[in-house]
């Protein structure tokens, strides 16, 4: 082949992944996250405790695809809920393409760390070690840490960055790009983040179902956005959302005695997304016995099973 056909031939080749970031508070994943997308971010906002990962970005050029993910749980305690977390946590390391684990170069690698290296030295993603924030530290500091990271991790690359001046960031996005596999273009733009917010309010009220129920309650449980309705001029997000269940007998249940349930439903749901949206939330919840909702397309399509 003449070198023209191969570059013909790269050139329509789509390559798109899904690329983790993980790291302490702080450590300036958002920062970093900002820089790579510039102007392309599809969301940033702040981070609820949801069970999922949740998209935080996505960039997309004429020729890929990298959507990163927030992963929860990994760097949390150890309660009930978090083992929860961590189990999700550790379920996306495995199938996201690749890792940026970011490192504050001036904190110490502690137990935590080490934890987090044993999950990621047991997985075959690949994983891209970034010390950050080197604007603030001497080269003679960096050094230790980088030998530091590089036992903590054996053979991973390592970039030293400043997400807030720039250096290093391209480094970091070639290695992603690196990563990427042949792949469709998942998301267009402006479809995502409409369609992610609905998703994540409803499984913010499917959490408080499952936290607060007991047993066989929470898997017959599917919720729907009804409504989600920006009021600008209030600074209030209205959303109206239905607790499907398929049985009759879970119903008393999920309403509770007066409705005392289904009040605390709400309240604590409100308090997440208010956090999450960052606005007043005004929410209403209905509790609707549907019997055959898992077979119903249009319920499973809303709900991204279908
Ligand atoms: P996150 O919690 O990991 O998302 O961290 P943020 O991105 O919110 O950053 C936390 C703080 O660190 C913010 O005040 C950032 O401005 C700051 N920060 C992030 N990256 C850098 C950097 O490279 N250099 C310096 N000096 N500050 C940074
Ligand atoms: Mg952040």
């Amino acid at each position: 082949m003449a070198e023209s056909d191969f570059k013909n031939k790269e050139k329509l080749l789509f390559r798109s992944g899904y690329i983790a970031i993980i790291g302490r508070p702080n450590v300036g994943k958002s920062t970093l996250l900002n820089r790579i997308l510039g102007e392309k971010v599809a969301i940033v906002s702040p981070k609820p405790q949801t069970t999922r990962n949740r998209i935080t970005g996505i960039r997309t050029t004429d020729s890929s695809q990298i959507i990163f993910l927030d992963t929860p749980g990994i760097h949390q305690g150890h309660s009930l809920m978090n083992r929860r977390l961590l189990d999700t946590a550790l379920q996306t390391l495995d199938e996201v393409d690749g890792v940026l684990w970011l490192f504050d170069a001036r904190d110490k690698i502690e137990q935590e760390e080490e934890r987090i290296a044993e999950m990621l030295g047991g997985v075959e993603t690949p994983v891209l070690i970034v010390l950050n924030k080197i604007d603030l530290v001497s080269k003679g500091k960096l050094l230790p840490l980088i030998e530091r990271c590089a036992q903590l991790l054996p053979g991973k690359e390592i970039v030293p960055v400043s997400a807030l001046q720039g250096e290093g960031v391209d480094l970091v996005l070639r290695i992603v790009e690196g990563w990427l596999l042949e792949g469709p273009r998942y998301f267009t733009e402006g479809e995502y983040t409409d369609q992610s917010e609905r998703f994540l309010a409803s499984e913010i009220v499917r959490e408080k179902v499952f936290l607060l129920t007991r047993e066989e309650i929470p898997y017959g449980v599917a919720v729907t956005i009804d409504e989600f309705t920006e009021k600008t001029e209030k600074n209030v997000l209205v959303i109206i959302a239905t607790i499907h269940t398929d049985r009759d007998s879970h119903k008393g249940i999920l309403i509770g005695r007066r409705g005392s349930m289904l009040k605390e439903f709400g309240k604590q749901a409100r308090q997440d997304l208010e956090a999450l949206f960052g606005c007043r939330i005004f929410l209403e919840l209905f509790v609707r016995v549907d019997p055959g909702w898992t077979q119903n397309p249009r319920l499973l399509t809303e709900m991204g099973v279908g």
